[in-house]
Order: structure tokens, then C-alpha cells, then sequence
């Protein structure tokens, strides 16, 4: 494998606390030398696991990017045991823009594993899949729905083959409390962060934590509070892990939504309504949606309907709509012993 361009200004293996940043070249209109700068943190004490923790993969998803700033900000090396690396925003220009891709259209969540001698995005991947995971034993990746989706907040993973990897994942994606968990499958392509990081046999804990363009107080809360709670899991954060029932919570509800006919898409281009709420049941041919032409008042609205029963699990946040675009997820609800 190459060696990467980007300059890390923190050593990787040292102790403490060290604040610095990734510098990937670059070289534009303003600037024919210029960098592109991503913060990064280490925060390291003794022997003991290593997890990294990062947000911002997408511009408009604020609640990881918030809660891993905090986190960042915060951390001492007395409270930890091992090592914690955070990145709390992967992709900056997207999110002073509060885009989901870069300005040059990248999606920096479709550049993995990455490649030294590509574009910024894919250096950045690159470095992180050459330098940063082969480090740690635990990737922690926040995302949301962003503008355009409305998640259930929930915590949520990908099967993998492997029971004792998929064990950890599911036991770290239980840490995060939410009240909901997603086993979920990628309908749009390939290059995730999560995807490179569970080939390396890591523990893999990612989250959709509502979404829509706007992120209420509670969504901050539990972003920032499950966060701590996983990495006290994993044994790198000191403290008690706190269960649900502490928390005078009910056991979560379980989802999968690990088929295609799982995420129903625009059949035309038009205005979506939305007929059916986060977390509503749902019967197979139910209608869940409607998209309308507005050029044409005579012509009556296209319906969409589940294909598979289930809950409710994202509904799109824009009425503007593509063809092809997501509007409604569905996921079946699923009993622990499924994830075994
Ligand atoms: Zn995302």
C-alpha cells in the first residue's frame, strides 16, 4: 500500500491528550498551496482498548458532529483506558454547506477503503483505512437522516458473517440505549466507512439519530449519552455502564430491514405526501405514500404501498422528490435470538 500525503500533526501512539489535524494538499482558485484541514484528537492513557469515534461523515447530519466535539473537547486522559481518537467531522466543507456530499460531490461515505493518489476524499478514506482503523479495535460512525430523511433514532449495524464479530456489534449497538436498533443493508452502493472498518474485523457501532434539518434537544442528548455509554461498554471510557432498565426504560424494539422491498422509492419525479408516521405498523399493499404532479391538476396522484409489513422506520423529510429517491423505509420487527 502507498504511503499517504496526508500529514497527521499528532502522533498516533502518543500518550495524552494531543490536539491536531489531518492535512490532505490541495490546490485551488485562492490558493495554488493549500490544505485541507479535518481536526483530530487523541486522547490516550495506559494499557487498553482503542476506539475511534467520527462525525460528520455527512455535512447535514449536526448530531454526531455535536456530540463528538463535546466528547473531544472534554476528554481527559484520567478518563481513559486505552485510547480514544475522535474525528468529529470528516467532511467540513460539507458541513460549514450543510450538504450530505462535498462541494466537489463527493460522497465521502461511497470513498472507502480510498486510495493515496486519488481525490481529497479518497486520500482522507485512505488514511483512515491505512492508519487510523488498523489501530483500533472499536469505529464508532454518527450519522442521521440528514435534511432529507426522517430516521426513528436508533443505533444500528450490518450483519456480518462472523458471530463473534457480530456479537460485539451487537452488543455495542445495544449500548447506545436507543429505543430502537436497525439491522440495515446499503440499497445505494458501496465505499462505506463502516463496510472497510467491519472487513478489518472491527467493532462496528453506527447510528441514524433522526434527521429532517433540525435536531431537538433530546436527539442531542441521546447522541452525546449513548455515545459515552458505547465507549464505557467497550472498557475505553471510565465509568459505569448505564442499562435501560436503570434508565427506567423498556427493553428496545429490534428492527430489520435487510430486504430491498424494505425501501420503497419514487416510482416518478413529483411533490411527496407522506401518509404514514415514524414507528407506524404497517401492512404489505398499505399505502404509505403519494406523489403528486403539480403541472397536472386533472391527473390523479401516484400511489406508493408498503411491500412488506412492519414499522414505519424513515419517511423522507423533503416533498421534493426524484425519481428513484427513498421516501419510506420499513423494517420487521425481530426477536434478540435473530441477531445471535
Ligand atoms: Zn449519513
Amino acid at each position: 500500500m502507498s504511503q499517504s500525503p496526508i500529514r497527521c500533526t499528532i502522533d498516533l501512539d502518543g500518550p495524552g491528550k494531543q490536539l491536531g489535524h489531518l492535512r490532505v494538499p490541495r490546490s485551488s482558485n485562492t490558493s495554488g498551496w493549500s490544505s485541507l484541514t479535518v481536526p483530530i484528537v487523541s486522547v490516550a492513557n495506559g494499557e487498553g482498548p482503542t476506539a475511534v469515534v467520527i462525525g460528520g461523515v455527512h455535512g447535514d447530519e449536526p448530531e454526531g458532529q455535536v456530540a463528538a466535539i463535546k466528547l473531544a473537547r472534554e476528554l481527559e486522559p484520567k478518563d481513559v483506558t486505552g485510547r480514544v481518537i475522535v474525528i468529529p467531522c470528516l467532511s467540513p466543507e460539507a458541513s460549514l454547506a450543510y450538504t450530505r456530499l462535498w462541494p466537489s460531490g463527493a460522497n465521502m461515505n461511497r470513498s472507502f477503503p480510498g486510495r493515496p493518489d486519488g481525490p481529497a476524499d479518497e486520500q482522507l478514506a485512505h488514511f483512515l483505512s491505512t492508519e487510523v482503523f488498523p489501530r483500533t479495535e472499536v469505529v464508532v460512525d454518527i450519522h442521521s437522516g440528514g435534511r432529507t430523511g426522517l430516521c426513528l433514532p436508533w443505533s444500528e449495524m450490518h450483519w456480518v458473517e462472523d458471530a463473534g464479530q457480530r456479537r460485539r456489534m451487537v452488543d455495542g449497538m445495544l449500548a447506545w440505549n436507543t429505543d430502537w436498533c436497525c439491522v440495515y443493508i446499503d440499497i445505494a452502493g458501496t465505499g462505506l466507512l463502516v463496510g472497510e472498518a467491519e472487513r478489518q474485523g472491527k467493532t462496528v457501532i453506527s447510528t441514524e439519530l433522526g434527521g429532517g434539518g433540525h435536531v431537538t434537544a433530546a436527539i442531542h442528548r441521546l447522541a452525546a449519552d449513548g455515545l459515552a455509554n458505547v465507549l464505557r461498554h467497550e472498557g475505553v471510557l471510565a465509568g459505569d455502564v448505564v442499562t435501560r432498565e436503570e434508565l427506567g426504560r423498556q427493553e428496545p424494539t429490534l428492527l430489520m430491514a435487510t430486504d430491498e422491498d424494505d425501501y420503497l422509492l419514487a416510482p416518478e419525479s413529483g411533490l411527496f405526501e407522506t401518509l404514514v408516521d415514524l414507528g407506524q405498523a404497517v401492512e404489505p399493499g398499505q399505502p404509505v405514500g403519494r406523489i403528486h404532479f403539480l403541472e397536472r391538476p386533472e391527473r390523479p396522484p401516484e400511489v406508493i404501498e408498503a411491500r412488506n409489513g412492519g414499522v414505519v422506520c424513515v419517511v423522507r423529510a423533503i416533498a421534493t422528490t426524484d425519481q428513484g429517491d427513498n421516501v419510506v423505509v420499513t423494517a420487521r420487527v425481530v426477536d434478540r435470538s435473530e441477531l445471535d
